[in-house]
């Protein structure tokens, strides 16, 4: 369900689109500066007391023809798409307009829907520089956002939190981590010299000004992190299946009471998977989400389809 808030803004469609035609609008352009280009072809500065979503439909439709006029190329609208949160497919119709004027508002700018110098100057310091060409850090794989996804909702942050996230990225802030707001955490870790996962691991957290809730001791040391994962786990309703005893393998964690192994629904067990991988776990094996061993990422190891097992 989390996916679907972000995954709501429908694709942005060229067949919608008023049929401006950028070429014409473009000759307009020529030998123009941008700010005088903007002077020009912006018809009504709306600052900001323009709430989003209620843009005239001639509005739209003008904004449409301003910003197919800019010259930018498919890549950098698509970024563009990126940062403000609609489906970046690098044309740019009603959907997108709709989606920068929110953005506009949500940044203190007019909100009129046209990337304006001023604007994309925004646009340009919140993605990275990533508008300005070459995509910057918002090149993850499917499969990487959709992980990037997993490991911050098992952060365990606020939704408070996420919207603090989302604005400092500049990705819509609704509160809820999607592939959105991931592509635009990897642009803006880019832009700061980490590591462009989109994950908000320690040292995103550190630079964003944000805390991983759940008072999960991140930092504390081994006993206080397992403590912990027996405690969240009965919290979120699994139960400890094993701690010190049973039958493991005969270097286990379990016998130097490092370890523990927890069962329940598959949901619970995932979500639990989750929280303790964002805690840096010595092991962590649950088949169906993957397996971390030395602190590592190594895929799923076998054998741990109905149980978690984490060591610290
Ligand atoms: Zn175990």
């Amino acid at each position: 369900m989390q996916h679907a808030v972000e995954s709501t803004t429908a694709p942005a469609s060229s067949a919608q689109a008023p049929q401006a035609s950028p070429e014409s609008s473009r000759s307009d352009l020529r030998g123009m500066s941008f700010a005088a280009a903007s002077a020009s072809l912006a018809p009504v500065q709306l600052k900001g007391a323009q709430a989003a979503g209620t843009l005239s439909s001639a509005q739209v439709a003008s904004a449409v023809r301003y910003n197919r006029g800019r010259g930018l190329s498919a890549a950098q609208w698509r970024s563009i798409q990126k940062t403000v949160g609609s489906a970046a497919d690098g044309v740019v119709g009603p959907n997108t307009v709709r989606a920068v004027a929110r953005w506009q508002a949500s940044h203190h700018l007019g909100a009129d829907g046209m990337v304006g110098p001023q604007t994309l100057g925004k646009l340009n310091a919140g993605a990275g520089g990533s508008t300005g060409g070459g995509g910057g850090g918002a090149k993850l794989t499917a499969s990487q956002v959709s992980a990037a996804v997993r490991y911050n909702q098992g952060r365990g942050f606020s939704s408070t939190t996420v919207k603090t996230i989302q604005k400092a990225v500049g990705s819509g802030a609704d509160g809820v981590i999607g592939p959105n707001t991931v592509r635009a955490i990897a642009a803006w870790q880019a832009n700061h010299g980490l590591s462009a996962d989109g994950k908000v691991g320690p040292a995103t957290a550190g630079k964003l000004g944000v805390k991983a809730g759940g008072g999960a001791p991140v930092n504390g040391s081994r006993s206080q992190k397992l403590s912990y994962a027996k405690q969240h786990a009965v919290a979120i309703g699994l139960r400890i299946t094993s701690t010190t005893g049973g039958k493991h393998a005969p270097n286990s964690y379990h016998y130097s009471g490092r370890a523990v192994d927890v069962a329940g629904s598959a949901s619970k067990m995932r979500q639990f998977y989750w929280d303790m991988h964002a805690m840096r776990p010595t092991e962590l094996f649950y088949d169906p989400c993957g397996g971390v061993k030395h602190g590592q990422d190594i895929g799923a190891i076998g054998g741990h389809n109905d149980h978690v097992h984490v060591a610290f």
